[in-house]
């Protein structure tokens, strides 16, 4: 299908018209922040960045250490440079997830080793071992949609085989698993926060980093190679020995991330009580099923909403005229040029579940109301 007609099928709809798939989601003091960000000396990166990495770390990494970029892809572009992947390594990344995990690792010429996914559409941790090989530097997770993959086998294998484990937490923020909270065990844990994630600050992210002692380089690499506080002094003392780049969050973003913050909690139970009314409503209803539902020893973030269905062009058509939005919003990414083109057949996971999953509007601005009458649209067939 050529993307005219599929936005001539599918096109985006208007908050007023219908119940739309994704919204930002601002806090009731993000404006004010900002207001005394734009009033201030700093409107770049200044105090209110560390303000908010200092937050956060406590909130969600600790014990690793939070550094605030200027996007998720920055984050992971960072944990893929200070993991010590150069080209040629090899690193396992699921097939299913944003194209944003997988192509800061074409920046530095990694290749890319795609593994299966399992029934949530989360990386298949049985698949892993036999893709391992000399030349394997890390295993890339993403906990898709929220649900946290199966982190018990993931560090296991890093363990037995010397790998990084790199976490792209952009759909989990304040997921857990086994009681912990996602993002502050692994090696590297990325964060997002795009204009749709939990929280957003237009554009940022966070980057969580278990070993102390690569602060100070991820810092370097956050800015030139340059060490800021050195520079700062005026005087020369200041070589750049290490090739950086401007991937640093600015006052104006973590003035809206500490506004989001103090909201988030709440934020996070509206997106989780969703989460469970579609399961409850939807739970007996034919040729549906909610993906990720069935767990008690991890807690999903309820990111998304996604649902595998019979017959998904059908279902899109019969919930598009009862003006409720949906979409796929990932493909595999071995469908894209850039990582090599499609693999017919090595993926049987993949290519069961191609045709069949669906993304559902779950948002700060859906209500339980709204979650009901897309229930019972859903109820009436399609
Ligand atoms: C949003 C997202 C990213 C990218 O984050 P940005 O902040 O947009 O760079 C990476 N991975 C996944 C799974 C995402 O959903």
């Amino acid at each position: 299908m050529t993307l005219e007609k599929s936005l001539n099928e599918h096109p985006l709809m208007d908050v007023n018209e219908g119940i739309v798939l994704f919204h930002p989601n601002i806090p009731k003091n993000a404006g004010t922040y900002i207001n005394e960000v734009l009033k201030s000396r700093w409107i770049g990166q200044g105090p209110k960045v560390e303000e908010f990495e200092l937050a956060f770390e406590s909130k969600f990494s600790y014990p690793c250490k939070s550094l605030a970029v200027g996007s998720g892809t920055d984050a992971l572009h960072l944990a893929y440079l200070l993991s010590g992947i150069k080209e040629d390594d090899e690193v396992i990344v699921p097939v299913f997830t944003c194209t944003a995990t997988n192509i800061p690792l074409l920046y530095i010429g990694a290749k890319i080793v795609f593994c299966d996914i399992d029934h949530n559409l989360n990386i298949d941790a049985d698949a892993i071992e036999e893709l391992i090989t000399p030349k394997t530097k890390a295993i890339v997770c993403v906990h898709y949609g929220g649900l946290p993959c199966e982190m018990d086998k993931i560090w296991y294998l890093a363990e037995k085989y010397n790998l990084k484990v790199i976490e792209d937490n952009a759909h989990a923020l304040g997921a857990t698993y086994k009681g912990e909270i996602i993002g502050s065990q692994s090696d590297f844990s990325m964060f997002s926060f795009q204009a749709i994630k939990h929280i957003t600050t237009a554009d940022g992210g966070m980057l969580a980093i278990k070993d102390p002692e690569l602060l100070e380089k991820a810092k370097r690499l956050r800015w030139f190679g340059i060490d800021r506080l050195q520079k700062q002094k005026g005087i020369w003392d200041n070589d750049i020995t290490e090739i950086g780049y401007k991937y640093q969050m600015t006052d104006i973003a973590a003035s809206m991330g500490l506004a989001s913050l103090e909201e988030f909690d709440e934020h996070l139970a509206h997106r989780q009580n969703l989460y469970k009314l579609y399961c409850e409503y939807l739970k007996n209803t034919k040729g549906i099923r909610i993906i990720g539902s069935e767990y008690q020893n991890r807690e999903h973030a309820a990111w998304l909403l996604t649902a595998e269905v019979d017959d998904r062009e059908g279902f899109m058509s019969h919930l598009r005229r009862h003006k409720i939005e949906s979409s796929q919003v990932h493909f595999r990414n071995d469908r894209y040029t850039i990582f090599g083109g499609r693999q017919e057949g090595k993926f049987t996971n993949m290519d069961a579940m191609e045709d069949r999953y669906i993304v559902l509007p779950l948002h700060a601005k859906v209500s339980e109301s709204d979650v009901k009458y897309i229930a019972e649209v859903i109820q009436l067939g399609w």
